[in-house]
C-alpha cells in the first residue's frame, strides 16, 4: 500500500515527507494506522550519525490503531489501540527472564533496518528503506512484529501515548522497575528533560523522601517541581555536591543520570552516600573514574539501564493506569505538532523549547 512517511536520505538530512510503499504484514506482524508519534533524542542521533543504514524511515514512539493482522498474531486484533515499543526476540535468556531491553538481538532488531526475517517492509521506487526500532513510526502506517505493540485502554487519548514506548518508559522504568527506592530514601535526577521528568513522576509514586532534580534550565526545574520534585538545583550552581549532601543528610541513596555528560556522571557518583546506586540512562562516552576511591571503597554501584528495564506489555498498561488515576501526569510534558512540522519539532526539542514533541499523523 502507498503511505506517507518522513524519509531520511543521508546523514544530517532534513526530514522529507514522501510517498513510499509499505508491504503487507507477514506472519506474527501487524499493520498499524499511526495516530501520533513522539520525537525522541535517539531519532536525532540516527538522523545525524547513521545508527541505521540510510535511507531510513525513523520514529520509534508510535501510537495507533491495528488495521490488519498477519498469520499467527494472538495478542491484538484489528481495531485495538496500541503503543509501539522496541523490538526484542522473545526467546533469548534475557527475554525469557523478563529483561527484553537487553535482548541478545536488541541491536540487530532495532537498528539494522530489517525485520526479523531479514527482509524490508518499506520501499521507494523499488529500493528498500530501513525500518527503525522495528516500527518506523514517522509514517501514516507501520508494520511491526506483534511483540512491538502493546494494547492500551481505549478511554485515554491515543495521540498522547506514543512516548510511553520509549522516553517516558525509560525514565519511569529506571525508578519503578530497577532502582525500586526504599521507604524514606533520597533520589537525585540529573537532567530534567522528558526522561528525567518521567523519573521524577515515578519517584513521587514511590515513597522517596527527597526527590532532587538538577537542570540548566529554570523552566525545566519549574516543571520538575510541579511534577513532584521536593528540591531543584540549577546545574550552573557551584556547590551542587554540598547542596545535595545537606538536603539528604550525607548523600543520596540513588541517582538517575540522563545527560550523558562525563562530569555529571562523576558528580552523580560523588553525591551518593555509601552503598548508593547510580543508574546511567543517557548515552555516555568514556569517563575516567578512580574505581577504588569513587566506587569500591564506599560500596557504590553504577549500572546501565536501557528502556527502563521494562517489559512493555506489562509496564505500559501500568503507566496508563497511573495516568488515569492522576498519579502520572506525563501529558504535561507533551506539545503537539502537525506531521509536516517534523523538522520544527526536532529543532524545538534540541533547543529545549519543547520537552516532548508529539507529531499528530492522523485522527
Ligand atoms: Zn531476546
Ligand atoms: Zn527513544
Amino acid at each position: 500500500m502507498k503511505i506517507k512517511a518522513a524519509v531520511t536520505q543521508s546523514q544530517e538530512d532534513e526530514f522529507k515527507i514522501e510517498e513510499v510503499e509499505l508491504s503487507e504484514p507477514k506472519t506474527n506482524e501487524v499493520l498499524v494506522k499511526i495516530v501520533a508519534t513522539g520525537v525522541c533524542h535517539t531519532d536525532a542521533v540516527a538522523r545525524d550519525a547513521g545508527l541505521t543504514p540510510y535511507p531510513v524511515v525513523l520514529g520509534h514512539e508510535g501510537s495507533g490503531i491495528v488495521e490488519k493482522t498477519g498469520d499467527g498474531v494472538k495478542t491484538v486484533e484489528s481495531g485495538d489501540h496500541v503503543v509501539l515499543s522496541f523490538a526484542y526476540c522473545g526467546h533469548c535468556e534475557n527475554c525469557l527472564t523478563g529483561h527484553p531491553t537487553v535482548c541478545t538481538d536488541f541491536n540487530e532488531l532495532n537498528f539494522d533496518g530489517k525485520m526479523e526475517d531479514e527482509t524490508h517492509r518499506l520501499q521507494k521506487e523499488g529500493n528498500d528503506l530501513s525500518t527503525f526500532f522495528g516500527q518506523s513510526s514517522f509514517g501514516t502506517y507501520a508494520v511491526a512484529n506483534e511483540r512491538n505493540v502493546v494494547k492500551v485502554d481505549k478511554d485515554v487519548d491515543l495521540a498522547l501515548l506514543g512516548p510511553l514506548g520509549c522516553g517516558i518508559q525509560t525514565g519511569s522504568g529506571t525508578v519503578l522497575n530497577h532502582l525500586k527506592p526504599a521507604f524514606g530514601t533520597s533520589l537525585v535526577i540529573y537532567g530534567a528533560g522528558a526522561v528525567g521528568l518521567s523519573a521524577v513522576m515515578a519517584a513521587k509514586i514511590t515513597s522517596c523522601k527527597h526527590i532532587i532534580a538538577i537542570d540548566l534550565h529554570d523552566s525545566r526545574l519549574d516543571a520538575a517541581k510541579e511534577l513532584g520534585a521536593t528540591h531543584v538545583i540549577n546545574g550552573k550552581d557551584e556547590n551542587i555536591e554540598e547542596q545535595i549532601k545537606e538536603i539528604t543528610n550525607g548523600g543520596a541513596h540513588y541517582g538517575v543520570e540522563t545527560t550523558g555528560v562525563p562530569s555529571v556522571v562523576r558528580q552523580g557518583l560523588r553525591t551518593l552516600r555509601p552503598l548508593g546506586k547510580l543508574a546511567i540512562v543517557g548515552v555516555t562516552p568514556e569517563v575516567s573514574i578512580h574505581v577504588h576511591e569513587e566506587i569500591m571503597a564506599e560500596g557504590k554501584t553504577m549500572v546501565g539501564v536501557i528502556e527502563g528495564d521494562a517489559v512493555p506489555q506489562v509496564f505500559i498498561p501500568e503507566l496508563v493506569k497511573y495516568y488515569k488515576e492522576g498519579l502520572f501526569p506525563f501529558d504535561k510534558l507533551v506539545e503537539f505538532y502537525e506531521f509536516h512540522d517534523i523538522n520544527q519539532a526536532f529543532e524545538d526539542s534540541k533547543n529545549g523549547t519543547t520537552i516532548k514533541p508529539v507529531l499528530k499523523i492522523s485522527s
